[in-house]
């Protein structure tokens, strides 16, 4: 990434290898964006002199607009429903175009070193993986980077060695809709096609309930489903290899910022991503599409018009991990396309009891993001209901969408003995079951099943589910890998195909993305305990004190009546006591003897309490990696059924040990931002420095508690139940590199067959977890 200064003369941009000498030229964030008139009609700008153009006429860093290098305004507030107000720093400024082809001619030869790098990458992929992929795609978004990407790879490829995938989410604004016509005819001589879920989002809303940033279903079911469905219907083979060559850049999100250049496997096996401007800024990326003359002598590559209007990132119409300031530009830009979908925004606040204003603020304020039950969402009377009597289990599946029969084959072979009665056999066991069909119900009843391997209940539990809330999004299909299960009008498993690998029940909680988002999550008496800290945290210092005396902390210690009394229970949930005594256990032995400067202690602590507290559990587990999240949001997500104090005097809890212990910071689990003593952010990152052992033992604590010592790397990466992916946040390639410097130091810990399509990890069960800790 270059470095970016201004460019008086042309009122453009220069990229350098090094930092201008004069320090005011620097531009302090190159994920800069250039400003058109549209943005300033829009906005409503009079304090200025400008006149339409095609050349943009001044820069926007975040919200502050510079015009030769000089902020000039700054733009604050809006949303939806309001417009950003300007406030001018220099009034009566009279705007020229910038001069794109001077600004392009100056940055000639960084520019094209910059495009001759990813051009170099692309055909390096294209002849590693050429003749082992089925199929190579662009994945087009209509957006700048994928233009960019676009433009790259058909200037390294043969226009017929490749295909353009336009994912179309139907989320999509009317910009990026003429985007896409536009690149057809700016590249007539390649192949468009379009992904598209056979749902329409305004219909998947409504089923699923609107997207979250708890709840991302639509990224799967509009975006990634649709596209991997159709580059298997054009290869015509389910066990599709697939390279596809993505805009995505490290500079996007802090998610983003842990990905590879090309990552192998990444969400579905069968996929190579390869992403030739992962390390490129927004400055590079605008520099070269002004730079790319096209065939009429023009002096860019097509440009999305959601930018012309202000948009910083062209995404789907609503989405929950939009900014305000794309909310308040689509708001007034676009409020056609977001329309529909606020609609059902509304719907979904209205259910709650709100209306009038609070209801506009729900919306306009970002509520509905943190959406983390389903109790609104209404579901059709789907349910599940469990019943557990001694080793039996029954499901009482109302209102089912699909046959539990069907689904249940994926679990193993079934075998009837008599009407509605059978049995299942699995590689885990002979599973006997009964079914009694009511007008509105099924009843599948498991005798024994509470008694089998931890994995049968869990898959068991993933069928009920699949058959009472399945409406046949497809995403489950892509998951399989041999093409034995199809989705398609309705569901069907063939059983000749079949190998019960359990990838379509175990890719996402309950099996299901519609389950998880609209079935109500760990709340009411679930959360209880929640709160247990009296808004302490554990601090470093805390458990300093305590591990250098542990008998003696009890009668003499720092540590005020209810800073003593919180500490207690976080040394309980932290599996340092023994419950209910003063006694130290196995593992908190093992603690004092790493010490609480180690940062293997912390994350095998982190572990505990992921498994122990109530509050940490539901932070681990249920907040996702990769955004930032404000204490409303985070109390939105808690709370359907809890008090705000309560739940905010929690959240103090966990901010507290996140900033007084290596957690926060050090580990990434959760870095919180504060003006004065008021909390702004809890930014949940994630960190490249997790300890390869604390990987490890969180390896051997989730084994244990499921009492299984082999698994997928996919298993790792995607359940939600512990494991190190889950808790610290590791991307797939991380992991794999991880575990496999692991086993190549502790063999007789770990084995891995990683190769050559591979992706198995086995434990050594005669270990236990607290052994790890001891390893020097
Ligand atoms: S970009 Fe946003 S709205 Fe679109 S699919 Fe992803 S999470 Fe959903
Ligand atoms: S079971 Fe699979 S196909 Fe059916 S709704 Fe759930 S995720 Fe979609
Ligand atoms: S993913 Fe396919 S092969 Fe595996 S259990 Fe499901 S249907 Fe069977």
């Amino acid at each position: 990434m270059y470095h970016v200064s201004w460019d008086i003369d042309t009122n453009g941009i220069l990229l350098s290898g090094t930092r201008p000498e004069d320090e005011r030229l620097a531009v302090r964030d190159s994920e800069m964006r250039p400003v058109f008139h549209e943005e300033l009609d829009l906005l409503g700008v009079d304090h200025w002199i400008y006149a339409p153009s095609e050349a943009p006429l001044l820069w926007a860093v975040g919200r502050d607009y510079y015009c030769r290098g000089e902020l000039v305004a700054r733009a604050k507030g809006g949303s939806f429903y309001e417009k950003p107000t300007i406030e001018y720093v220099v009034e009566g400024l009279e705007l020229k175009p910038i001069e794109v082809a001077e600004m392009s001619r100056r940055n000639a030869a960084l520019l094209d070193g910059l495009a001759q790098r990813a051009i170099e990458f692309i055909r390096r992929e294209y002849e590693q993986r050429q003749g082992k992929v089925d199929v190579i795609s662009v994945a087009f978004s209509g957006g700048k980077d994928s233009v960019a990407v676009l433009d790259l790879v058909q200037r390294a490829l043969p226009p017929d060695a490749f295909m353009v995938v336009f994912g179309d989410t139907t989320m999509e604004l009317s910009a990026t809709y003429e985007a896409v016509e536009a690149a057809k005819r700016h590249w007539p001589q390649l192949t468009f096609l379009t992904a598209r879920s056979h749902l329409p989002a305004v219909e998947t809303w409504k089923l699923f309930g609107p997207p979250s940033r708890m709840h991302r279903w639509c990224c799967s079911v509009h975006k990634s489903v649709p596209s991997l469905l159709l580059l298997r219907e054009v290869a015509g083979t389910p066990s599709l290899q697939a390279l596809v060559f993505d805009g995505i850049r490290w500079a996007e999100s802090q998610r983003r910022s842990t990905y590879d250049a090309t990552t192998v496997g990444g969400k579905h096996l069968i996929q190579v991503n390869a992403s030739p401007i992962i390390a490129w800024s927004s400055a590079e990326v605008y520099a070269y599409t002004f730079s790319r003359a096209d065939a009429d002598g023009g002096h860019s590559l097509p440009v999305n018009t959601g930018y012309r209007h202000g948009l910083a990132r062209v995404g789907c119409a609503v989405c929950p991990f939009a900014s305000s300031w794309g909310e308040a530009i689509t708001g007034h830009a676009y409020a056609g396309c977001i329309a529909p979908l606020l609609e059902e925004l509304d719907r979904y606040g209205a259910r709650d009891s709100r209306s009038g204003e609070g209801l506009r603020d729900y919306v306009a304020s970002g509520q509905w993001k943190m959406r983390s039950g389903g109790r609104s969402v209404g579901g059709g009377g789907n349910h599940v209901d469990l019943a557990e009597r001694s080793a039996d289990m029954s499901f009482v599946i109302r209102n089912p969408q699909e046959s539990w029969a069907e689904w249940a084959k994926t679990v193993g072979e079934p075998s009837l003995t008599g009407p509605g009665a059978g049995t299942i056999q699995s590689d885990l066991g002979h599973h006997p079951f009964s079914i009694s069909t009511q007008p509105h119900s099924v009843e599948v009843h498991l005798p024994g099943l509470a008694r089998e391997d931890k994995n049968a209940v869990r898959y068991f539990k993933a069928v009920a589910h699949k058959a009472a809330y399945c409406v046949r999004c497809r995403a489950c299909e892509v998951e399989c890998p041999t093409g034995a299960l199809s989705v398609n009008g309705r569901v069907e498993i063939d059983l000749v195909k079949c190998v019960h690998c359990h990838n379509c029940l175990t890719f996402v909680d309950k099996g299901c993305w519609r389950a998880k988002s609209i079935t109500v999550s760990v709340k009411g008496a679930g959360m209880k305990g929640i709160n247990a800290y009296q808004t302490f945290g554990m601090s470093k210092g805390w458990l300093d004190e305590y591990l250098g005396n542990p008998n003696g902390w009890w009668k003499q210690n720092s540590l005020g009546p209810r800073q003593f009394e919180a500490m207690k229970v976080w040394l309980d949930h932290a599996g340092v006591l023994d419950r209910g005594s003063t006694d130290l256990t196995a593992f908190g032995d093992r603690i004092r003897s790493l010490g609480s400067g180690s940062l293997l202690s912390w994350a095998a602590i982190w572990v505990q309490l992921a498994r122990r507290s109530v509050l940490v559990r539901w932070y681990a587990t249920q907040v996702p990696f990769g955004s930032a999240y404000s204490k409303d949001e985070l109390i939105g997500a808690l709370g359907e059924e809890l008090s705000p104090r309560t739940l905010s005097n929690a959240l103090v809890s966990l901010f507290r040990l996140l900033e007084d212990t290596p957690l926060g910071v050090d580990l990434g689990l959760g870095v919180v931002t504060r003006t004065g003593r008021a909390i702004d952010r809890l930014t949940k990152a994630g960190s490249h420095s997790v300890p390869p052992l604390a990987v490890l033992y969180a390896l051997y604590e989730y084994a244990e508690n499921l009492d299984k010592f082999a698994f997928s790397i996919s298993e790792i990466v995607e359940t939600k139940e512990g494991g190190p992916a889950c808790l610290f946040g590791l991307a797939r390639d991380e992991l794999i590199g991880t575990l496999r410097g692991l086993s190549s130091q502790h063999s007789q810990l770990i084995k891995t067959e990683l190769a050559r399509g591979l992706e198995n990890v086995f434990l050594e069960p005669t270990y236990g977890s607290d052994s790890i800790l001891g390893i020097t």
